[in-house]
């Protein structure tokens, strides 16, 4: 197959990589390779600091209204293409259209939103208390940005970074997931056609990330590293971040509770919970994972979501009607497999689903496990796949003691028809986010991030332009 974009795009134009490496590109529905996209080194990493550096004193200069105007033209042209970017998206991601489509309005709406936000410039003028003198503080842009973004998201986790230091006036380096590099390639002719200057996002694709990723960190002229992806390699970042005191924002990985309490409408709950669970094939950081339903409604709560589960039509994601797609890759669909048989050992129950079908593709049925044990490793880890593993409790103090017995503190939700109780409970989750009624949380309006080990910092909302600003002060008398 020919016509991706699969070179590095460094200051507004394309090229090989130094050495001439290339990587394989799949396509997870039938295991067949799409392309073979340029794989960065060192000296291209290094190139994309020199184009970034070269953009940063015009970008960083603009007026806030010209580089919201940029984003808001971005905006129309993502959205001109939007076809386009979510049949790229099922490509190289596998997940089913409706998936892709939901994908790709989600991210452009970050260009949308950001557009707005680029003109919102906040600062204040105070007054020292002891001598007079005038506190005048306002925000800079924080200098060059390196993103680092993860498969599950092709498009959204780019643009809900390029969007905020675009706005806040930082240039960018991206460096895109190898599963899925191909869309965050695709969107650069957008990006220039808006008016992007050349340098101000480069892209590089890369299959040393390790290697490529540290050197821009090494390296001074680097002022703010933002990646979305696992706690593991999150780790990693802040430590190399530290030794120039790059400011770090951290997306990292989730453990999230689904708490259906005794008085909650049971269809809401299922419906709400087809949405945090199976919404991108429950390949999510805000994935329901760890399902508790109070002993009372436990078996027509059951009986409510296995029906919606088992009507999920799964095939390839690019023919109609299909609503699950194939998992990213085999190492994906194994661990999923794993968490299965590991929680049937273990003495959980299989409803649905639950067997692992024969290539080629990396797909999994949609599975309803019930009886879960704590001990099951799918209640510990990410599972990352369309398992839904159900747990009954009877006593709402014992459950948000267990709901917070996690190392992670991404998204928890909750169902109550009692809103008193909802909110008193939701302070209580040791969360960033709460979908409270609500399976989906994540909005370019408003401030999506974790506590505890999911991460620093928040994308989206007002919040999201702050990564990249640095706050000045400046003493002064008149
Ligand atoms: P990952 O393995 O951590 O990879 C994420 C990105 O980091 C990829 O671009 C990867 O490049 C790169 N990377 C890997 N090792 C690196 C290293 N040593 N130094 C620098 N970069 C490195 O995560 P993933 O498997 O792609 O994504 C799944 C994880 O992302 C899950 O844990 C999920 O919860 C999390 N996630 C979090 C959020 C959030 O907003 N909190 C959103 C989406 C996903 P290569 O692809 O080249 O290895």
């Amino acid at each position: 197959m020919t016509g991706f974009l699969n070179k590095l795009y460094i200051s507004g134009s394309w090229r090989g990589a130094s050495d001439g490496a290339t990587f394989e590109v799949m396509n997870p529905a039938d295991e067949t390779v799409l392309t073979r996209v340029a794989s960065g080194t060192v000296e291209d990493a290094m190139a994309c600091l020199d184009a970034a550096e070269s953009a940063l004193a015009d970008w960083a200069a603009r007026s806030p209204r010209e580089r919201g105007e940029v984003l808001r033209r971005a905006f129309e042209l993502f959205n001109d293409r939007i076809e386009d970017i979510a049949r790229l998206i099922t490509l190289e991601n596998g997940k089913a259209g409706a998936d892709a489509m939901g994908e790709a309005k989600y991210a452009g709406e970050f260009f949308r939103w950001y557009a707005e936000e680029a003109v919102r410039a906040e600062g204040y003028l105070g007054l020292a208390p002891a001598t007079g003198a005038r506190i005048l503080v306002h925000q800079k842009p924080a200098g060059i940005a390196v993103l680092v973004t993860p498969w599950n998201y092709p498009a959204a986790m780019g643009t809900r970074k390029i969007a905020p230091a675009l706005a806040a006036g930082c240039p960018v380096v991206i460096k895109p997931a190898s599963e899925t590099p191909l869309t965050m390639l695709a969107l650069m002719p957008i990006l220039e056609e808006a008016g992007v200057p050349p340098g101000v996002v480069n892209v590089l694709p890369s299959r040393s990330s390790g290697a490529v990723v540290g050197a821009m960190l090494a390296d001074s002229r680097v002022r703010v590293v933002s990646f979305t992806g696992s706690t593991e390699v999150g780790r990693k970042l802040l430590h190399a971040a530290a030794d120039n005191v790059v400011n770090p924002a951290m997306e990292l990985g989730g453990n999230a509770p689904f708490i259906v309490c005794k008085d909650a409408s049971i269809e809401s709950a299922a419906e709400g919970l087809m949405v945090a669970k199976m919404r991108n094939l429950g390949e999510a950081c805000t994935a329901a994972n760890r399902i508790y339903v109070h002993e009372d409604i436990e078996k027509p709560f059951i009986e409510c979501f296995t029906h919606k589960m088992a009507a999920l039509k799964m095939g390839n994601g690019l023919e109609d009607g299909v609503d699950v797609g194939p998992l990213v890759n085999a190492e994906t669909r194994d661990k999923v497999d794993h968490f299965v048989r590991d929680a049937v050992e273990k003495g959980a129950e299989v409803y649905l689903g639950g067997v692992r079908p024969n290539g080629p593709g990396f797909f999994y049925p949609p599975t309803v496990l019930v009886n879960v044990p704590d001990t099951a490793d799918c209640i510990n880890d990410e599972i990352f796949g369309p398992v839904a593993a159900i747990q009954k409790f009877r006593d709402e103090d014992e459950i948000i003691a267990r709901a917070n017995a996690t190392e992670y503190g991404l998204v928890a939700y909750l169902y109550t028809r009692d809103m008193a109780r909802g909110m008193k409970l939701s302070e209580q989750l040791e969360f960033g986010m709460i979908g409270l009624n609500r399976g989906l949380v994540s909005d370019p309006a408003a401030p999506f991030g974790g506590v505890k080990q999911s991460g620093l910092g928040r994308e989206g909302g007002k919040e999201g332009l702050r990564e990249f600003q640095e706050t000045q002060y400046i003493a002064t008398e008149w």
